[in-house]
């Protein structure tokens, strides 16, 4: 089989909710994406980059449904991993005249700053930027605080919620009306949650963050990797049984 995580694969889209639009993450080491719309200001911003590759295959979707990739004028990332942050290098190129702000927590942020290519790049995947086209330059990064809240148009209020584990840059997303998480590589569906392996993991932070957002209010659970739910809290409970069991074994 090819590989399919091709620019020329179209990212399949589907709206969740009014306003928050789901794109399915392609096969290979790629993650999905988000889009709230800012309908005050006709704007979107993103939700994690993807891998650059994937990023044509984004705009494509995203027309599908009647969204311009152009109005995109705010990425927020969930951590520093390569398959969520290296679409910002070429999305920024394609932007190059309106180009968006760039959001993130901690770690994430600094890696991105700095351009460390080492970080991005995490482990022994393998991998190199070379193979996606790209160099990997410092960016201009709005930080992000702890408990700040984002406001995408009036409809939209989400609160930052640290949550390592995953990786040492690894935030949440929370939308308490609408019950939207959107927790990067944290939970998934299906009883599954990050891994904890790569460098800055650790399996009991990682517990601790699954516990903490375990007690928020969840119908949207928008997670990094795998499908997403509109039954959150069944889901990250699963989960939060899941890692504890793995826990036990040590
Ligand atoms: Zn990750």
């Amino acid at each position: 089989m090819f590989f399919s995580g091709t620019e020329s694969s179209v990212k399949l889209g589907k709206k969740v909710i009014e306003g928050v639009y789901y794109f399915e993450e392609n096969p290979m080491l790629d993650c999905n994406q988000f889009i709230i719309t800012d309908k005050n200001k006709g704007e979107l911003a993103l939700f994690d980059s993807g891998n650059g590759l994937s990023l044509k295959g984004l705009f494509e979707g995203m027309n599908n449904l009647g969204l311009d990739y152009r109005k995109i004028t705010k990425v927020f990332l969930t951590h520093e991993h390569v398959d969520h942050v290296l679409g910002l290098y070429t999305l920024i190129k394609t932007l190059k005249n309106n180009p968006p702000e760039i959001y993130a927590y901690g770690e994430t942020a600094d890696i991105l700053e700095q351009g460390n290519e080492s970080k991005i790049f995490p482990g022994n995947l393998g991998i190199s930027p070379k193979m996606f086209n790209l160099e990997i330059i410092p960016l201009d990064i709005k930080k992000m605080n702890i408990d700040e809240t984002i406001n995408i148009g009036s409809e939209f209020t989400f609160q930052i919620y640290y949550t390592p584990g995953h990786s040492r840059g690894s935030v949440c997303y929370y939308e308490s009306n609408k019950k939207i998480l959107i927790p990067g590589d944290l939970v998934f569906t299906g009883g599954s949650f990050g891994r904890y392996d790569f460098p800055g993991g650790s399996l009991d932070m990682l517990i601790e963050s699954i516990k903490f957002v375990n007690n928020l209010d969840v119908n949207y659970l928008l997670p990094g990797h795998m499908g997403i739910s509109d039954n959150g809290n069944p889901q990250i409970d699963y989960s939060y049984k899941m890692v504890q069991s793995i826990k036990s074994f040590f």
